[in-house]
């Protein structure tokens, strides 16, 4: 019998405010453990929250680039549960009455898109974090942080409509690109800034009765989404055929082994007592705010794709690779505003530019578009080799010099002028009388020696191109 597996994924994304979502503490990361906190989030009794709008500015901004329904009121709800790292002993969240609802967004499945829902999206606050002395087992002491307590987050429910690992790793990746691109999340999964849980069941191909399913947590990368998916398919298939079933239950995958293990089953689960905040009033969101919202919403990595290939005509493969990080993109359009060929600019992103981005990692760039156009007008004139180009744009990289002044610098310039070209040419062929009377015998292949020969006369400063037309110009007098 065939299964066929269905998939859904909660997907919370830490939103990229300055302050937090209930306070006026900062949400910087990496700070000295609870520097970043106050009454209100360390949970003292009778402070009282105050949302941060920017928050529901954000969390519309998700609403509408993923065509969801914006609820003109919405509440927010106590999430109630004991953890040490929460100190009010519940989270605010939004249960019954989320922001946004039935909502979709469209990933590629074989080169054809395929719409998947959204069930809601909600906002919340985060927990803080425990920090345990030594590893879990043996530790003797554990500290509480709470600088992330109360941090904001947005969560991303989506419908069932997940057919396989990679559709669930496509979801969740276009999802990344649309966190990035509004600018409200900055998308990093290693560093928790993007966390996945997937609810996963299997049925026998045709039926419409879903199975029983299992949730998944703990999967930080798109490699890991789609591992511990393709390990609890072939679990949950296994169970079914030996005649036994799936249990209801929460499940954490183990990277290291490639598993997933039990974690806790349903008789464990969590019952949150759900109740709505009486310390905050509900949102109203009215058409004004949500239009004010909506001339703020930028361009889509999809929208982006499609009109590189449309308006610039480069390769769909090159609008790919161009716009899977929004700094790459920007810094290509900008080339191209600045007058650059389209192509070219492409070309020069996707090698060089990439190549020296990923050698120098997280340090600030030194080049600017203006300068790379600059580069490639260069070439285009003849008035540097593609390979001097190349020097050209590293230097300028690591130094924001002018171009123009690194080619001076280093003696780069290239001779283009047919009459300078001229002379050299004259002695290379002077000077060798043999290879000239090959050639006139029809030994084409002597060509190549005799450009050789130019370049070095010319230590390698002549263009190819003008040494080549000279030469045939010169041997055929
Ligand atoms: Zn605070």
């Amino acid at each position: 019998m065939n299964f066929v597996p269905v998939i859904g994924l909660e997907v919370h994304a830490q939103l990229k405010t300055d302050s937090k979502i209930f306070c006026g503490c900062s949400t910087r990361f990496g700070a000295e453990p609870n520097l970043h906190t106050c009454p209100v989030c360390l949970g003292m009794p009778g402070v009282l929250p105050v949302l941060n709008r920017k928050v529901v500015d954000f969390t519309i901004m998700m609403g509408l680039a993923t065509n969801c329904r914006i609820a003109s009121e919405s509440v927010f709800a106590r999430k109630n549960y004991f953890y040490p790292d929460l100190p009010k002993g519940y989270q605010i969240s939004q249960y019954e009455a989320p922001i946004c609802e039935s909502g979709w967004l469209e990933i590629d499945v074989d080169g054809r898109a395929k719409r998947i829902g959204i069930t809601r999206i909600h906002m919340e606050e985060d927990a803080g974090k425990l920090v345990h002395e030594g590893a879990l087992e043996s530790s003797r002491a554990s500290f509480v942080d709470l600088n992330r307590a109360c941090v904001p987050l947005m969560e991303i429910v989506s419908e069932p409509d997940l057919r396989s690992p990679e559709q669930a790793r496509a979801y969740m990746q276009t999802l990344r690109d649309i966190v990035v691109y509004l600018g409200i999340c900055d998308g990093n999964l290693e560093e928790g800034s993007l966390r996945c849980d997937a609810n996963i069941s299997v049925m026998p191909e045709g039926s419409q009765t879903l199975g029983t399913r299992a949730e998944i947590k703990n999967m930080n990368s798109f490699r890991f989404l789609q591992q511990a998916l393709e390990y609890e398919i072939e679990r949950q298939i296994d169970l079914l055929e030996d005649g036994s079933q799936v249990i209801q239950e929460t499940r954490l995958f183990d990277s290291d082994e490639g598993v997933t293990l039990s974690m806790r089953g349903k008789e464990e689960a969590h019952d949150y007592r759900y109740f709505p905040e009486p310390d905050l009033v509900p949102i109203r969101i009215d058409e004004e705010w949500i239009g004010r919202i909506r001339q703020t919403l930028p361009e889509l990595r999809s929208e982006k794709m499609e009109r590189y290939v449309r308006e610039m005509g480069i390769p769909e493969y090159d609008a790919e690779v161009l716009t899977a990080e929004v700094e790459t993109a920007r810094f290509f359009e900008e080339t191209v505003a600045e007058g650059a060929d389209p192509k070219k600019a492409s070309n020069w992103v996707m090698g060089e530019f990439a190549r020296l981005v990923k050698e120098r990692g997280s340090e600030p760039l030194h080049i600017f578009p203006g300068q790379l156009a600059a580069i490639i007008g260069m070439v285009d004139k003849g008035a540097i080799s593609g390979s001097a180009a190349k020097q050209v744009f590293e230097e300028v990289f690591e130094s924001g010099k002018n171009p123009a002044v690194v080619v001076e610098e280093k003696g780069l310039s290239q001779v283009s002028d047919e009459g300078a070209i001229e002379e050299d040419v004259r002695k290379v062929l002077e000077a060798s009388p043999d290879q000239v009377k090959q050639y006139k015998d029809g030994n084409e292949k002597v060509l190549g020696f005799f450009v050789g020969q130019v370049m070095k006369a010319t230590k390698g400063k002549a263009n190819p191109r003008v040494v080549n037309q000279v030469l045939r110009k010169l041997l055929s007098d």
